[in-house]
């Protein structure tokens, strides 16, 4: 599509103050979508002008989380650090055109005003003392070396825009001061570096956080008096926890980075992202890539917040999961169990690696649960589950029974899960019990839990050697209970 017979041309820009979490991912999402439906350019900025606050470690986590989340950005990144000229022409060009003037205010008298506002309106607002110095004043602060900024001038009036979420909006003037645009180092503000880069790299459309949607009268009216086309906005919904409540540090994770260590496959990320505050319009929820760039439009984003929820991100990994083949899941799990030093992970064959993931494959919500439920594969168990024991480590001869199973797998020719299940149920009835009598029991010997893939191809998977010991460990346990 075309915008104003201009092709769509959008851009992610994050300040590297800190990890790229969710909202700004969320975000990076949306204009990509937007980007690659339109066959348009998806452009990088980022917005190091808090020099500060900036870091260039987070410039590459930002980097990074782009990348893990398969976010392929056109031309080369923007640094608004190394444009700092092309602002300060533009600032020029608005003082020179009587949109903005110096404002040699001193701190002090800027600190009684903001008292004095808090008081009266809440906030600051500046109160447009140096808009009108006379030429006399202004040279006499000049000789005098006074620090300057420039302000924008902001003058009586409505500022209207249309925006693709939110409608048509009205901002009454009033309610903005004068602001300012350059500090007195020469240092672009955030709303004079983002409309001229907007300007500047032909953005057609500006789709951004919420958090955003005040700053964007103050920008139409940079647009305005450079007498530039303003472009479309999107402002698209805040994120919030499950509680409702900004989502934050508090919720646990919120950078892409955790997410990716928690165990997430990027696939799964990137299509739960996308339906945070847009939904494809049907109740498709288990979008992939392709269907995601098909389906994208700035009509269907929510107004109303988008809540995170953990236990949908859990479903939805898992429904990515399942589709993933065993020999990928092996190279995607194998840097999560070398984390594990007890695993011994280099003791292992491939073969019996890939056999463990087969069998947990469909029940695994992220990739660390295979390390944390499938432990067993590996190691054995230091504990028993409580509820486990409570439930099924109980009833007559319990000793016996796990003696019985052990001596039955050990005399076993052919350690088969078929002959296996034979010589258990056959053992089974031989007690004249049912077999669950069994099979229970041994499980929590085996595995610590109550739950596992089925017992005699785990048995069979375990081998002789290792199902003999942990039987014997149990009956040591039980002993000296
Ligand atoms: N740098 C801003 C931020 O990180 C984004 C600016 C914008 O998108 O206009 O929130």
């Amino acid at each position: 599509m075309l915008f104003e017979n201009k092709k769509v041309q959008v851009r992610f820009a994050p300040s590297p103050t800190g990890y790229l979490h969710v909202g700004g991912a969320r975000t990076a999402v949306f204009n990509w979508l937007f980007a690659r439906h339109h066959n348009g350019k998806f452009l990088l900025r980022i917005e190091d002008t808090d020099f500060s606050r900036s870091d260039k470690k987070m410039v590459q986590a930002i980097f990074d989380g782009l990348g893990w989340l398969g976010l392929d950005w056109d031309d080369d990144v923007i640094f608004q650090s190394e444009r700092l000229s092309l602002y300060q022409n533009f600032c020029q060009q608005l003082i020179d055109s009587g949109n903005a003037y110096y404002c040699y205010c001193s701190q002090e008298r800027l600190t009684g005003l903001r008292q004095s506002n808090e008081k009266d309106r809440g906030a600051f607002f500046y109160d447009t003392f140096c808009r009108n110095l006379s030429e006399e004043k202004k040279q006499e602060l000049e000789k005098q070396n006074i620090p300057r900024i420039v302000r924008f001038k902001v003058d009586p009036g409505k500022t209207v825009f249309k925006d693709e979420v939110h409608g048509s909006l009205t901002f009454d003037n009033n309610e903005i001061d004068d602001f300012v645009i350059l500090r007195s180092d020469n240092i672009p503000t955030y709303h004079l570096a983002v409309v001229v880069d907007d300007f500047d790299k032909k953005i057609t459309h500006v789709i951004r956080g919420d958090d955003h949607l005040t700053n964007t009268p103050k920008q139409v009216l940079l647009y305005q008096a450079l007498n530039w086309t303003v472009p479309m906005f999107a402002h698209v919904p805040l994120i919030l926890g499950s509680d409702k409540k900004r989502l934050s540090k508090r919720h646990g994770a919120t950078s892409v980075s955790d997410f990716e260590s928690q165990g997430y496959l990027p696939e799964a990320m990137l299509n739960f992202l996308s339906l945070l505050g847009w939904s494809p319009g049907n109740n498709q929820e288990v979008l992939d890539k392709q269907a995601l760039i098909e389906n994208f439009d700035l009509q269907n984003i929510n107004k109303n917040p988008a809540i995170f929820d953990e236990t949908k991100l859990a479903w939805m990994n898992s429904q990515y999961i399942s589709e993933v083949s065993v020999d990928d899941l092996y190279e995607k799990l194998l840097p999560f169990l070398k984390t594990k030093e007890e695993f011994n992970i280099n003791n292992y064959s491939e073969k019996y690696i890939k056999t463990s993931i087969e069998m947990l494959k469909s029940r695994l919500r992220t990739l660390t649960d295979f390390v944390e439920y499938g432990y067993y594969f590996f190691k054995d168990p230091d504990e028993y589950e409580e509820k486990a024991v409570k439930k099924h480590w109980r009833g007559e001869n319990l000793i016996e029974r796990l003696i019985e199973s052990k001596s039955t797998l050990a005399n076993l020719k052919e350690f088969e899960e078929e002959s296996i299940e034979n010589s258990i149920r056959q053992l089974a009835e031989h007690l004249n019990i049912g077999a669950g009598k069994l099979i229970h029991p041994i499980r929590i010997a085996l595995t610590g839990a109550a739950v596992s893939p089925g017992i005699f191809e785990l048995i069979a998977v375990l081998g002789k050697d290792v199902c003999v010991k942990r039987l014997d460990n149990a009956v040591e346990f039980l002993k000296k209970k």
